[in-house]
């Protein structure tokens, strides 16, 4: 099985606002969080939070924004 990503614990995404959408928190993680490395390293949230150190509670894992965009849209 495959690592989960660091973030989780943290993640909205993969706890809280998805918690009633359990099929698309289910399709996210399987594709992103829990996926090992090749996952999160695609997923927008974990990018963000790389680059930034912090990341938009409303950002979705695959968003079709670039990552500039996103942390433009920050500041
Ligand atoms: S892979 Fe993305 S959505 Fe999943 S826990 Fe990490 S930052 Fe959150």
């Amino acid at each position: 099985m495959e690592a989960t990503c660091k973030n989780f614990e943290k993640c909205p995404i993969y706890s809280g606002v998805l918690k009633d959408k359990k099929t698309t928190a289910h399709g996210y993680r399987k594709q992103f969080c829990d996926a090992g490395e090749k996952g999160w390293s695609r997923c927008k949230r974990f990018l963000v939070k790389e680059a930034t150190g912090k990341c938009p509670s409303d950002l979705l894992p695959n968003s079709f924004k670039s990552l500039e965009d996103i942390v433009v849209s920050m500041s």
